[in-house]
């Protein structure tokens, strides 16, 4: 199960519409605890697929590494990614799965239907190793922000 703010929510569908009718991408840093990931803070990154940015998207390793330094700073890890699907269903493609490799972590579609934020759906990446990985369907559970 996926558990974050509405804010962090909120967050990932509006960069999702500032990039229509591109992907957008980012990554979810927090907390696991068994298969509970609790996320602490949203990261934009830039999508560097320039052939194909309407259907693809990816995060530069360098950004990623950096990310996770800062997250651990703050004792924060990456526990899951997200992004967008431009006039597409909020589901994973092949694609996706090919080039989903963090294991345990949440992969969030958010699809966004002329230009708005519909259906926001989350997939955890299971299996062991790259021939029997899957998406799985899971839960978020969105909470109001504190104040
Ligand atoms: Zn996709």
């Amino acid at each position: 199960m996926l558990k974050m703010g509405s804010n962090d929510f909120d967050e990932i569908r509006r960069h999702g519409e500032e990039t229509y009718p591109y992907e957008c991408c980012g990554v979810l840093l927090g907390r696991m605890d068994g298969d509970v990931r609790s996320v602490s803070s949203v990261v934009r990154c830039g999508n560097t697929r320039t052939d194909s940015p309407q259907n693809r998207y990816h995060i530069d390793p360098r950004e990623l590494i950096r990310i996770q330094r800062q997250g651990r700073e703050r004792e924060e890890d990456i526990v899951g990614f997200y992004h967008s699907h431009p006039d597409h269903p909020a589901r994973w493609s092949p694609t996706d799965l090919a080039e989903a490799h963090w294991f345990g972590c949440s992969y969030v579609i958010t699809c966004v239907e002329k230009g708005k934020a519909s259906a926001t759906n989350s997939f955890e990446l299971t299996g062991s190793d790259e021939d029997e990985k899957k998406l799985v369907d899971e839960k978020i559970e969105v909470s109001q922000a504190e104040t």
